[in-house]
C-alpha cells in the first residue's frame, strides 16, 4: 500500500510499504481523508523529537476513515463502520492522569500514519479515543478532530461567558475553531489577522468584527484592538492562537483589568515572551498555557462536528489526492492555504 515516509527534515515522500494486520486491541481503518496541519510542517521542516523519536516514520495524525480488520478482543468496532480517532490516548495511570491533568500524561500513545491508505490504530487510542461518525458526515470534515479537541480544552480554560468580548489573535484552523466556539458561547468575537482571506474566513465562522493588523507597529495594534472592546479596556478573554513570542504578549496587551489570556500557540522551545510585570499585579491578569486535549474534550469535539455546529469543511481550504502532501505542506508554508484534505 501507498504511505508517506518521513525520514528527517524535508525528507518525506509517499512510498510502497507493507500493509500491518492490527495486533490484539487494534484496528486497522482505511483511511477516506487525512488532514494537514500545523504540527505536520513543523515536523517537516525541523523533525519533532517527541513525535518522532526514531527514524524512518509514517507521517500524519488527522484522519478518517472505514474500520477494514479488527484485532483480537476488540468488540467495540466492526469491520465497514466509519470511523475518527484522535492521536494519542493517555495512560489513565500516571501522576497527570490521576490529577486528571491527562493532556500532560507522561506516556501519552500517539498515532502517525494517517497519510497512507490504511493507518493501524493502537489499543490504547481504540479503547478510549475514537469514535463511530455519523454516514452523512464527510470524511473530510471529521478528519480535523484533534486540533477541534485542543480547541475544546482551550474553551474549557477560557471560562469565556455570554456576552463576554473575546479577542482572537490568529485566524489560522485553530483561530477559526476557537471564533467559532466563543460565538457558539455567546461572546461577542474580534478576529486579528494579516490576511484578508483568513479574516473572511473568521467573519464565516461568526466573528462581529476582524481587524487587519497588516503593517501595523505593536501600538497601533494594541490600540486597534483596544478601540473595539467596551469602554476601550480591553478583551474579557484574548486568545493566542499563532504560536509566536510577539502574538503572545499582544494576546495579553490586549486584556481588560481582570481579564484571561488563553496562551495556545505552540512556540519553538526556550523562546521567552514578556509581560507588563507591574499590570500583571495591579490589573490582575490570568494566563493559561494549554497544550492538547484529554478524552472527556475529544468526545465534545466529536459530537460538534457530528452535528454540524463545527463544519469541518469549513477548515478544509482544498480537497487534494495523497499524492500532494508535500506540495500541500509546501502551500502551508507559502501561506496559499492552512489545511488540506488528502485523499487516498
Ligand atoms: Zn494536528
Ligand atoms: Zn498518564
Amino acid at each position: 500500500m501507498k504511505a508517506a515516509i518521513f525520514r528527517g527534515p524535508g525528507q518525506l515522500a509517499i512510498e510502497d510499504v507493507e500493509r500491518t494486520a492490527p495486533g490484539p486491541g487494534e484496528i486497522a481503518v482505511t483511511v477516506k481523508a487525512a488532514a494537514t496541519c500545523g504540527t505536520d510542517l513543523k515536523s517537516y521542516r525541523r523533525g519533532h523529537p517527541k513525535l518522532f523519536p526514531e527514524l524512518p516514520a509514517r507521517f500524519g495524525h488527522e484522519f478518517a476513515g472505514i474500520v477494514s480488520e479488527v484485532g483480537e478482543g476488540v468488540t467495540k468496532f466492526a469491520v465497514g463502520q466509519r470511523v475518527v480517532a484522535a492521536n494519542t490516548a493517555p495512560c489513565g495511570r500516571c501522576w497527570a492522569c490521576s490529577l486528571n491533568r491527562e493532556s500532560l500524561c507522561e506516556n501519552l500513545e500517539f498515532l502517525n500514519g494517517a497519510f497512507a491508505e490504511e493507518v493501524v490504530i493502537p489499543r490504547a487510542i481504540v479503547e478510549r479515543n475514537t469514535y463511530r461518525i455519523p454516514d452523512e458526515l464527510p470524511f473530510e470534515a471529521a478528519a480535523p478532530l484533534e486540533p477541534l479537541a485542543t480547541v475544546v480544552h482551550g474553551m474549557d480554560e477560557s471560562g469565556i461567558k455570554l456576552g463576554d468580548t473575546v479577542v482572537v489573535h490568529g485566524a489560522g484552523p485553530i483561530g477559526l475553531m476557537f471564533v467559532r466556539l466563543a460565538t457558539l458561547r455567546g461572546a461577542h468575537v474580534v478576529s486579528v489577522d494579516q490576511a484578508p482571506f483568513r479574516l473572511d474566513q473568521a467573519l464565516v465562522a461568526g466573528a462581529e468584527r476582524t481587524i487587519n493588523i497588516a503593517g501595523l507597529d505593536p501600538a497601533q495594534v494594541d490600540e486597534a484592538i483596544r478601540e473595539v472592546t467596551p469602554g476601550k479596556r480591553g478583551a474579557d478573554v484574548s486568545i493566542e492562537a499563532v504560536g509566536l513570542p510577539v502574538v503572545w504578549e499582544q494576546a495579553v496587551r490586549a486584556l481588560r483589568p481582570g481579564g484571561t489570556a488563553v496562551l495556545f500557540g505552540g512556540t519553538p522551545k526556550g523562546a521567552p515572551f514578556s509581560v507588563d510585570s507591574s499590570a500583571m499585579h495591579y490589573e490582575e491578569y490570568t494566563l493559561k498555557g494549554v497544550f492538547h486535549h484529554a478524552p472527556k474534550y475529544v468526545a465534545i469535539a466529536v459530537d460538534l462536528l457530528s452535528s454540524g455546529k463545527v463544519d469541518g469543511m469549513s477548515l478544509i481550504s482544498e480537497v487534494r489526492p495523497l499524492g500532494a502532501l508535500v506540495e500541500s505542506l509546501e502551500d502551508m508554508a507559502a501561506g496559499r492555504g492552512s489545511k488540506y484534505a488528502l485523499v487516498p
